[in-house]
């Protein structure tokens, strides 16, 4: 018999297929349209074990769908633009052009390796003229829409990478999430997408299926709030707004404070304090975002020597900087309610200031406290309040406020608008020009793409290299016609990642983004596989995107994609794999000495795919016996010798109940106990060859089934095996099998229990119950440890499908 040599068959039906062009998918098909989308891949130099670990079970899934019957668009495309190809020009004097293609040209021929069924001709690379010319068209499109505009914004700053950051990408104590250099700020002219006018749409997930732990993860971070805006008062007549979630403890405010920038600061601080606070901001000006909010930052602060005043009661209350208050999150000023709020209440306590009870906790008796009520409780010390419990308060306040006139409901939200520009050369480059005569100019449609100039330097200087690139930044105003300046920002990387999947429908395209007939048949995505970390980034932005889009006319869907699974982390010696560390699993050598089918059946085993597993030589081994024991049996003769009717029929059972695990499992993303059911069955078909008791077209459809049931796992495999049996080429142009309901039923018997010889219980089992299973069910009895009391167990025998005896003495 021939040995199973993965590699070269491997080779040999990838080969096959291209040249069949077997996965290549068309609209015009009578099978109901499925639309499997995996996150494409970053061109970051070669595909690791992550990036099998994402593709390979999401082509499983797709692979699966595809034989259930629809027409299944799984479509692969590299993610090309961003900061490390530029950095590897200024490093390595590669243009990141050269860079990035190199690497695509890898990953692609490393993606092939994977056996998935990709429609190559369906392939996007976002750095590329044809695809980002439409990039440049939807940003026209969303500043035609008023959604694009420019304004000026501190950034965060790295001064390592030479570059703005998202707040996003600074981490830890504000640090930069590339290189780890600590973070400063910036003041730039900025474009910005009003991403905020669809807060309130993007908390509403009733049209998607997507796991609840994104769907809270993007609530929070948009982070809507009812409350209050209370104006108070300043001593020279002024006033300014406070928003708060809290306005019943408006009575227990004893001190304000202010962000350090906060425009009113500069007015009302005294002579006396004026150079401390200069000395402050100026300290926090150096600060990040993350920085001054950190929850472990000591809450300091300085006093202003101005006074605000509440107008509910009259009182009036120091005013204070501090840095942990922000000008670009509600008005830059809150009021502070020591006792009903923890960061206050030590603040309070710090600078000595009052500490005033108004939400009296159940049984308070009016002792001081030690730390703040931040629960319900009654209103005191509240004027005509007091007695009210504080749910109710905080509706009969904000109505006394709006009556009055000094506060107004409103709605807050955590959400900033989508800052796009991005001061670096490897983006889309913005389509502006800016003309002395007539402002900010849109570059028409019928002059896009702006081409990324080929002739741009790469120094270290932090600039966008665009900006020194004489023949790019001077152009003539398409409005007037006079010299004029082009916008020298590219746009943010999500920006090319929040479209893609519509281009995929139709990527030859080119006089539109999308065929609009063939994007109306394949989009929305059904189901989008990836990581979660992309939970309030591309998964947001995408969504916004879409949403914004359709309010254009220009899509018909609300959602870009229905369903979404996340799946976790490969990980290697307990930890995250690690280049520098040498923590790293190059799946090229695994492919090459067990091949990708063994590599994708072991990712897929390796435990709950949604929560991620660890990576081990010796499972991927086992994993590479098993499959040779399915060549060995499927190859290997089988001739029944006394077949009898009991073990043909459990052979069917085994088989149909394999098939209704295996589709149940991939239906709802179990690869792992897929895999396992399986095995199992390979190993029950390894008995059934030795008893050779089941009659012969048992064993073929029991064969057969495996064959099909293996061949989205292992697409390699089965198809040579499929055709040294004799069946029609393609396995994968072959429908999923069904299983028979009755056939795939659980069977039980009677299982009889006896102690020295005497029937003592009874209790039904299943037929598929393993004789250390009977054991341990009959000893666990009530009745039978009854009889068997202190008596010593001897032994105890089992009888197959019928009883259980233990001997005792
Ligand atoms: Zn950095
Ligand atoms: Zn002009």
């Amino acid at each position: 018999m021939a040995r199973y040599k993965a590699h070269e068959l491997e080779q040999r039906w990838q080969q096959q297929w291209a040249q069949d062009r077997l996965y290549e998918v068309s609209e015009d098909d009578p099978r109901p349209k499925r639309y499997e989308l995996t996150m494409f891949p970053y061109t970051s130099g070669d595909l690791h074990i992550g990036h099998w670990y994402a593709m390979a079970p999401s082509d499983v899934h797709a692979r699966f769908m595809r034989m259930k019957g629809y027409n299944v668009l799984h479509p692969m495309g590299f993610d090309a633009f961003g900061l490390p190809a530029e950095n590897a020009a200024i490093s390595r004097g590669i243009h990141p052009y050269t860079w990035t293609m190199d690497n695509v040209e890898t990953m692609r021929r490393q993606l092939r390796s994977l056996g998935a069924i990709y429609d190559w001709s369906r392939e996007v690379v976002t750095c590329l003229p044809n695809y980002y010319k439409w990039t440049q068209w939807f940003f026209f499109k969303l500043y035609q829409a008023g959604l694009a505009y420019r304004g000026k914004a501190p950034v965060n700053w790295c001064p390592n990478c030479q570059t703005v950051l998202a707040n996003e990408q600074v981490v830890g104590e504000g640090t930069c999430e590339r290189c780890g250099t600590e973070v400063t700020r910036k003041d730039l002219e900025q474009w910005f997408f009003r991403i905020t006018r669809y807060a309130d749409e993007l908390l509403d997930f009733s049209q998607i299926e997507w796991p609840e732990r994104i769907k809270i993860m993007q609530a929070n971070w948009i982070g809507r709030s009812e409350g209050v805006e209370i104006r108070f008062g300043l001593e020279d007549g002024e006033e300014f707004g406070v928003f708060t979630t809290r306005p019943d403890t408006v009575y227990g405010v004893t001190f304000m404070v202010f962000a350090p920038e906060h425009p009113l600061v500069e007015k009302f601080t005294t002579a006396e304090h004026k150079k401390e606070v200069d000395r402050y901001a100026e300290q926090a000006r150096k600060q990040s975002d993350i920085e001054r909010t950190a929850t472990e930052q000591d809450k300091s602060g300085v006093f202003t020597g101005a006074y605000a005043i509440n107008k509910l009661n009259g009182e009036r209350v120091p005013i204070f900087i501090a840095d942990y208050v922000l000008m670009s999150y509600g008005t830059g000023a809150v009021m502070a309610v020591p006792a009903h709020d923890q960061r206050d209440f030590e603040f309070a306590q710090r600078y000595g200031l009052p500490i005033k009870v108004v939400i009296a906790p159940p049984d308070w008796s009016g002792e001081d406290f030690t730390e703040a009520w931040v629960e319900q409780g009654t209103m005191v010390n509240s004027a005509q309040f007091d007695g009210t419990p504080n749910e109710q308060g905080k509706e009969a306040v904000a109505d006394y406020m709006e009556e009055k006139g000094c506060g107004q409901r409103r709605t807050s939200y955590r959400l900033r608008d989508w800052l796009i520009s991005r001061q670096r050369y490897w983006g889309a480059p913005i389509p502006m020009v800016y003309c002395d005569r007539c402002g900010i100019v849109p570059v028409p449609e019928s002059d896009l793409p702006v081409l990324l100039p080929e002739d741009a330097e790469f120094r270290p200087t932090g600039e966008s290299p665009l900006k020194y690139c004489e023949s790019f930044v001077n152009t003539t105003c398409p409005a007037c016609g006079a010299p004029a300046k082009r916008e020298t920002d590219t746009m943010d990387t999500f920006m090319c990642s929040s479209w893609y999947q519509l281009r995929y429908a139709s990527p030859e395209c080119d006089d539109a983004p999308f065929a609009k007939d063939k994007l109306e048949y394949w989009c929305p995505v059904d189901q989008y596989t990836g990581g979660a970390e992309h939970a309030t980034m591309h998964l947001l932005y995408t969504r916004f995107f879409t949403k914004a889009l359709r309010d254009m006319g220009i899509v018909a869907f609300d959602e870009p994609f229905i369903r979404l699974f996340n799946q976790g982390v490969i990980v290697i010696e307990r930890q995250k794999m690690s280049k520098s560390k040498g923590r790293v699993v190059n799946p090229d050598e695994y492919v090459a000495e067990l091949g990708a089918d063994a590599v994708r059946a072991y990712l897929m085993f390796i435990g709950p795919w949604n929560q991620g597993g660890e990576w081990d030589d010796r499972g991927i081994k086992g994993i590479a016996r098993w499959l040779n024991r399915v060549w060995d049996l499927v190859l290997g003769d089988y001739a029944p010798q006394k077949p009898d009717e009991a073990s043909t029929r459990q052979l069917r059972h085994m088989t149909h109940r394999t098939i209704r695990k295996v589709t149940q499992d991939l239906e709802g993303f179990r690869f792992n106990t897929m895999v396992a059911v399986l095995m199992e069955l390979t190993n029950y078909l390894g008995k059934v060859r030795d008893e050779k008791d089941v009659e012969k077209a048992a064993w073929d459809e029991a064969i057969d089934s495996l064959l099909l049931l293996l061949a989205p796992t292992a697409p390699h495999l089965a198809e040579e095996l499929w055709t040294r049996t004799g069946h029609p080429y393609s396995i994968h142009n072959q429908s999923f099998p069904q299983w028979d309901a009755e056939l795939a039923a659980e069977e039980e018997f009677t299982l009889v229990i006896q102690v020295n010889g005497k029937l003592r219980d009874r209790v039904t089992v299943p037929v598929t119950i393993t004789e250390d299973e009977a054991r341990e069910l009959a000893l666990s009895r009530e009745r039978i440890q009854d009889y068997l009391n202190d008596r010593k167990i001897v032994r105890v025998i089992y009888v197959p499908r019928r009883l259980v005896n233990v001997v005792a003495s």
